[in-house]
């Protein structure tokens, strides 16, 4: 192995050299040497040499070891030491100390990047959010140029080479400063620092190297979903550059609510109207239910806002076996317009009942209500 430079010989400072001073004389040396920037022969070595000595003699600690017992002093220190000093390590230090927009072009547009997602609603009725479904959507999205192949060149011809940046994508200028010279990058205003340009453009695409096309796709609802929630197709989304992975698209769901069914968690809440008689006596009666009717038995005696339970008639668990129930809240309905044998009936039993009433304590029968059913009918 080649002797090792000194470390301020290399930054060209003197060894009583400030922070400040060490700082400034490394950001003057690696904008010279970044090898995004620089068109010296070596610049890689040389940025890695400078950064190298920069690590050292910024940290406190490093350089008192390096001024005592030179590079022996700081080998091996560190994260596995010099050996292994990657170029990773090298470009980290450099964005911290220009941030990362600086000399960062080139990484920008070479090398695969990923398709955006795109985002479908998708409204879908009470019904099929409990029991799923299979839908078609028409979605509408960038896809790859078929007629170029996602070159933008017109078949038969091809993209050329840049001629402003001849192909880098870059351009450079150089700039002086008290501190010396340096170069500054900016990305080609002609290429747009693709370092391509396209001399006959693709008649379908316009040079765009994309097209918005209609595709019909089929989703699994599953059952359980509820609104908000997405279900995602992979790679359904907009196309990668460069080759990279196509994005996916997201549909979100939309619940249409329900006329009679109402659901909270898991639960499906039907508020059901009983006559006066059928609260007194009891009786059988028919509810509906997603599945189809179902009987219930109330007993005699039933007030307004008593829940009753089907088991396993609501919703189903959307990550798990099993289902919800029905709760069947009950209102008693006052009979209007009686017919004169009803009346007789009515007075006859006022008769038997008696005339007094008991006035209700402060709490009402609506909060009594909410006690007992929490927010379920939004009381
Ligand atoms: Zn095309
Ligand atoms: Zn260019």
């Amino acid at each position: 192995m080649a002797s090792k430079r000194d470390y301020y010989e290399i930054l060209g400072v003197s060894r009583t050299a400030s922070r400040d001073e060490i700082k400034k004389a490394y950001r003057l040396l690696a904008r010279r040497y970044h090898p995004d920037v620089s068109n010296e022969a070596n610049a890689d070595e040389m940025f890695k040499e400078v950064s190298e000595a920069y690590e050292v003699l910024s940290d406190d600690q490093k350089r008192t070891a390096y001024d005592r017992f030179g590079h022996a002093g700081v080998r091996g220190t560190g994260a596995g030491g010099f050996q292994d000093f990657g170029f990773g390590g090298v470009a980290d230090i450099f964005e911290e100390f220009f941030g990362a927009g600086f000399g960062a072009s080139r990484r920008r547009r070479r090398g695969p990047r990923r398709g955006a997602d795109l985002r479908y609603d998708l409204n879908i009725s009470f019904e099929d959010s409990v029991f799923g479904a299979e839908k078609e959507i028409e979605v509408r999205r960038p896809e790859i140029c078929p007629t170029c192949n996602g070159t933008g060149a017109e078949p038969g011809t091809q993209p050329e080479r840049c001629a402003h940046c001849n192909g880098s994508g870059e351009v450079r200028r150089v700039q002086q400063s008290i501190l010396g010279q340096f170069v500054n990058v900016a990305t080609c205003p002609i290429c747009r620092g693709e370092g391509e340009v396209i001399p006959t453009p693709c008649n379908n695409c316009g040079g765009r190297k994309q097209v918005q096309q209609d595709r019909t796709m089929k989703v699994r609802i599953p059952a359980g979903i509820r609104s908000e929630q997405q279900i995602r197709l992979s790679g359904e989304g907009a196309p990668g550059t460069d080759g990279g992975p196509p994005g996916n698209l997201y549909v979100v769901v939309d619940v249409e609510r329900h006329n009679i069914f109402q659901r909270r968690n898991d639960d499906i809440l039907i508020n059901l109207e009983i006559n006066v008689a059928q609260a007194a006596l009891g009786d059988e009666i028919v509810v509906p239910t997603v599945d189809g009717d179902a009987s219930l038995k109330i007993p005699a005696g039933t007030q307004s806002g008593t829940v009753f339970r089907l088991r396993d008639r609501g919703v189903p668990h959307l990550n798990s076996n099993g289902r919800g129930d029905q709760l069947v809240m009950t209102q008693v309905v006052v009979p209007t317009n009686l017919s004169e044998r009803q009346k007789e009936l009515f007075e006859e039993m006022a008769d038997s009942l008696g005339k007094a009433v008991v006035p209700q304590r402060e709490k009402g029968f609506l909060n009594d209500l909410k006690d007992a059913l929490g927010d379920m009918f939004g009381l």
